[in-house]
């Protein structure tokens, strides 16, 4: 870890949404920056305006915000190196572009391929930039160039540079031009465009500038930008300033070794959240897990839990996504949240989160459900969730799962062989319903001590049946299976006593009665 705070930043460009991957770079600069009590921040990098979709940004800020990552300088929140938007920085991109031209760090370039036709070069079509200048413009002395310019459409590209560019990587150690084995062949320096034709940047001008002067200290970024940093290094250079320090974590592929995208699953954050029901806290649990080295043996962390642990500890190649993965973290996150919820009077913003996923889920499932047309959803749910806490990974499974609270079922297992005749534990039954007094769970959240009172009446019952035919554990086995083909038919879930607290007096009967 660094001595100091880090200053880190997270830099998408609007021209689609977050995505798996794209979000777990957020994360891990993040947690670095919490880590060490320095600062994130958020930049959009908007050069390329003719692929801009329309509400990215937005969806870009309302996600990161969803999953928990907030920064502290950025778009809606400002800071005192904004703008934080590219497309409002160009003048600056424009006077250091001049700069390197005048340093013949880079030179004009009239050709009329890349005046035409600007090209931005995103992170693996470094290579494609370089071409295209068909008339040695390198060799242009610089007083005709700057005439030239006056009215001739042109670019800027970058020259040779003085030494071979090369950086020390807290992932892959020293790394250089010449370092094959660590970088793709298509790793370019030489004649990259660094201003297009229209005056605007390229992505690697804009991002070098801008992390000088936004003092990023950090970035963390995927391997895919790797063949992207001998530029980089070759433009701190050329400028004269001291870069970031980068670390290059691996790619997130399927089992198979493929790269994660649209066609193996959806990586899109907004299918995510809304169609899968997964929680901001296990995805960034999930992604936090995605290579970096939990030096813990509990793969169950909160956020305030990754900040305390992080460190730059990541693995090397690309991390494997296992979505089983997923649903283990969803259970034991969902288990948390319900749990502190039980314990607290006050509105948490995650429990109400679950609580929405699940009303719509229900509502979708049952639509003609008497529970949801007769109570309040909201607290007909948190009772099902209170007693049964620990089975959720995802909204349609989870009322699937509970499908008896809502609507009623076919049997599902023949009752056991037993001499207590049926007419015994339908009476039986009833006692232990008249004893349940409705009062108990009407318009108040069910609570421990409801259940305990609940369950003492029933096993107050069977012993007292028990005493009749002198057998405790037959009464005992019997009555909890009569109750559980009645109330629940037959399916599992919790015990008869929570069940009965959830349902209510008046439902209760009505199952019973049948
Ligand atoms: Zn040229």
């Amino acid at each position: 870890l660094p001595s100091g705070p880090a200053r880190t930043r997270f830099a998408p460009s609007p021209t689609g949404y977050l995505h798996l991957g794209s979000l777990r770079t957020a994360l891990f600069n993040y947690l670095l920056a919490k880590r060490t009590g320095g600062q994130f921040l958020l930049r959009i990098e908007d050069t390329d305006q003719k692929r801009l979709v329309p509400d990215a940004e937005q969806r870009l800020c309302d996600d990161l915000r969803w999953a928990g990552i907030q920064w502290d300088e950025g778009p809606q929140v400002g800071g005192p190196y904004g703008p934080y938007k590219q497309s409002e920085r160009t003048p600056l991109y424009q006077k250091h572009a001049q700069e390197l031209v005048e340093s013949k760090a880079a030179f004009r370039c009239f050709c009329s391929s890349t005046a035409q036709a600007p090209v931005d070069v995103d992170a693996s079509l470094v290579g494609s930039a370089i071409g295209g200048c068909h008339s040695d413009c390198a060799s242009i002395p610089l007083e005709e160039s700057a005439e030239r310019a006056r009215n001739e459409k042109h670019a800027v590209r970058f020259g040779k540079p003085d030494k071979a560019p090369s950086w020390s990587d807290l992932v892959y150690g020293k790394v250089s031009l010449e370092s094959k084995k660590t970088l793709p062949q298509r790793a370019a320096v030489e004649g990259v465009i660094l201003l297009k034709g229209d005056g605007t940047p390229t992505y690697h001008l804009a991002n070098v500038i801008d992390d000088h002067y936004m003092k990023i200290t950090h970035v963390i970024r995927g391997t895919e930008w790797m063949s992207s940093t001998p530029l980089h290094a070759a433009l701190y250079n050329a400028f004269g300033w001291t870069p970031p320090a980068f670390a290059h974590v691996g790619l997130l592929t399927d089992k198979d070794q493929a790269k994660l995208s649209k066609r193996n699953f959806d990586t899109d954050i907004g299918a995510l959240k809304t169609k899968h029901g997964i929680l901001p806290e296990s995805l960034a649990n999930f992604l936090a897990l995605l290579g970096w080295r939990n030096p813990t043996r509990d793969d169950v962390m909160e956020m305030n839990k990754l900040i305390d642990l992080f460190d730059l500890k990541f693995t090397k190649g690309n991390s494997i996504v296992s979505f089983d993965k997923l649903w283990y973290l969803q259970k034991n996150h969902a288990k948390i949240i319900i749990e502190r919820a039980m314990q607290s009077s006050t509105a948490d913003p995650s429990f109400e989160n679950l609580l929405d996923l699940l009303e719509s889920a229900a509502r979708t499932a049952y639509p003609n459900s008497r529970a949801l047309a007769t109570q309040d959803l909201r607290i007909y749910m948190t009772k099902i969730l209170f007693i049964d806490a620990k089975t959720y990974e995802n909204p349609s499974s989870y009322v699937e799962r509970n499908a008896y609270f809502f609507t009623t079922l076919p049997p599902a297992s023949p009752s056991p062989d037993t001499s207590i005749s049926k007419s015994d534990l339908h009476t039986a039954a009833m006692d232990v319903l008249k004893n349940f007094d409705q009062t108990v769970t009407k318009d108040v959240i069910i609570s421990a001590p409801t259940y305990t009172e609940i369950k003492t009446r029933l096993d107050a019952t069977i012993a007292e049946y028990a005493k009749v035919i002198g057998e405790m554990k037959e009464w005992s086995k019997h009555l909890h299976h009569y109750l559980r083909e009645k109330l629940c038919f037959g399916r599992p879930g919790p015990g008869s006593s929570q069940v009965m607290a959830v349902l209510g007096h008046e439902e209760c009967w009505r199952r019973l009665e049948v």
